[in-house]
């Protein structure tokens, strides 16, 4: 007998059969693809014996999450594992800047912006926790630490290139971009701040992680969590309708809104169903993995001992390639991310030869080949790169929504950060996971508190699927 099916089993999706397991529920979780885990999935792409994560790579908010954090998922192999240098920025002319865990280390490499790095992220990183208690959960929610919340509100509605102005060198104006450009928006956009603020304020308090063992453990502890609570997990079962779904009395999908709409058909309230299918996706990612003799050769040092590379230039450049993607246009040199994961956990390599993962923002929907651009901003920073590369495994924007239907058009986020849609997500509702059709709810990456590897929206989707059955959610 099965109380709760979840569809689809991507962090959020197995955050929640977790929760509601937890809570006495017998859960099964029915996912399309032939694994669980959706962007949380590691295996080889490049030569044998690599391993690459195939979606997210780095965790500042997987780390923060009072639900990835949970000792049961430690028990079930979940580790973290740091790099020397958690963010990693250079310029041209062989300069970079940094962002470690410690704020003051990090200030103090500004030089003369350490002062005013300090005044905006001493407060936030300090009391992340509470900090994240309130900006990662529905925002229409009556705060538990208002004044902090309004402290961080204050600066983060403003566009990035406008905070920006707090700094005066390109070191530090570029280190904020890069982190701000993790919206997929132009920064010049109201509330793009809000993300490269809460980005660095993690990577000030604990950090951007990787999984020891890839990504994919993160998947495979939430499932051997769901296996010890009695739930399971089915693969190779796309769900094409809630029909195929009844009587069961309890139903959670982590899917994109367009696609809960398609599920749910005319069940929906038919306000709930015009909120979905106006849902707006943003622009997306090329993927390549790299198999690569030695490491890559940065010019900065620093480069050389970080977990996560922003590849962009300076603020100014990055602000246009956001531009020219949201306006649909490729960028001759795109924002690249690139992730070393190997640096903080060896055991990915084999021998000398490293797996270096790298995804470049395009315009949405992109059919094109962003491989050149990609190799010429890495070669800006990195001479001799392209010799060092034995192997290469390229991820086309049209491969991700074939690979996952939530990514739709290559948004990797299930969702334009839009102003509107960072603060309303997938609508305006007081519960926002509530589909309106009793029992179903919404619990994707287009719930609050939106994209990343944290299971949050997942949680909060099932504790509002429990208070809605009388059951008062434990933590
Ligand atoms: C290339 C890439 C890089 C990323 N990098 C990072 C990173 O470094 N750090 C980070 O924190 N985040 C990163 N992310 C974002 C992160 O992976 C996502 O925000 C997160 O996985 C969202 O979780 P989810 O459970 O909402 O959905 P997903 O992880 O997308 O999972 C949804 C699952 O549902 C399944 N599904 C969909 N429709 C159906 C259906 N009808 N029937 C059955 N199953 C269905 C899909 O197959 C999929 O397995 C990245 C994402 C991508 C794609």
């Amino acid at each position: 007998m099965t109380d709760a099916v979840v569809v689809g089993s991507g962090p959020n999706g197995l955050a929640a059969a977790v929760t509601l397991a937890r809570h006495g529920l017998a859960v099964t979780v029915l996912e399309a693809a032939a694994e669980p885990g959706g962007g949380a999935r590691s295996g080889e792409a490049t030569l044998p014996g690599l391993l690459h994560d195939h979606c997210s790579a780095v965790h500042p908010f997987g780390v923060a999450s009072p639900l990835l954090r949970s000792p049961d998922l430690a028990r079930h192999g979940l580790a973290w594992a740091w790099p020397e240098v958690d963010l990693a920025h250079p310029l041209d002319g062989g300069d970079a800047a940094v962002a470690v865990r410690s704020v003051r280390e990090s200030a103090r490499a500004l030089g003369p912006d350490a002062d005013a790095w300090l005044r905006v992220f001493a407060g936030p990183s300090g009391h992340f926790d509470a900090l994240a208690a309130d900006a990662l959960r529905p925002l229409l929610r009556v705060p538990r630490h208002p004044l902090r919340l309004a402290r961080f509100g204050f600066d983060a509605v403003r566009p990035a290139t406008l905070l920006a102005r707090r700094w005066r060198t390109d070191r530090a104006r570029a280190l904020f971009a890069g982190a701000a450009a993790h919206a997929f928006q132009p920064l010049e956009r109201p509330l793009t701040s809000a993300v490269g603020l809460l980005l660095l304020a993690a990577a000030h308090h604990r950090g951007w992680p990787v999984a020891r063992g890839g990504s994919g453990r993160i998947t495979d502890a939430l499932a051997a969590r769901l296996a010890e609570l009695g739930g399971r997990v089915e693969t190779g079962r796309a769900v094409r309708s809630l029909a195929e779904l009844r009587p069961c009395p309890l139903v959670l999908l982590d899917v994109a809104p367009g696609a809960a709409a398609d599920l749910c058909g005319e069940d929906l309230p038919p306000r709930v169903r015009r909120a979905y299918r106006r849902w707006r996706y943003g622009p997306a990612a090329f993927r390549i993995d790299f198999a690569v003799q030695g490491g890559v050769p940065w010019r900065h040092e620093d480069c050389r001992r970080a977990g996560t590379v922003h590849v962009g230039g300076t603020l100014e450049e990055i602000a246009h390639a956001e531009r020219e993607t949201a306006r649909g246009r490729m960028p001759e040199r795109p924002f690249v991310l690139v992730a070393q994961q190997y640096l903080a956990d060896p055991g990915r390599s084999r021998g000398d030869v490293h797996p270096v993962y790298a995804y470049a923002h395009v315009p949405h929907g992109y059919d094109g080949d962003a491989s050149g651009p990609v190799l010429g901003q890495l070669e800006r920073f990195a001479p001799g790169f392209r010799e060092r590369v034995l192997a290469t495994a390229t991820v086309p924007t049209p491969d991700l929504p074939r690979r996952n239907a939530n990514l739709v058009g290559g948004d990797i986020g299930t969702g334009a950060n839009t102003p509107l849609q960072t603060v309303l997500r997938p609508r305006a509702a007081l519960d926002p996971y509530a589909t309106g059709i009793p029992g179903v709810y919404l619990c994707s990456a287009a719930t609050p508190p939106g994209a990343g590897v944290h299971g949050l929206c997942g949680l909060h989707a099932a504790r509002s699927a429990l208070r809605h059955l009388g059951i008062a959610p434990v933590d």
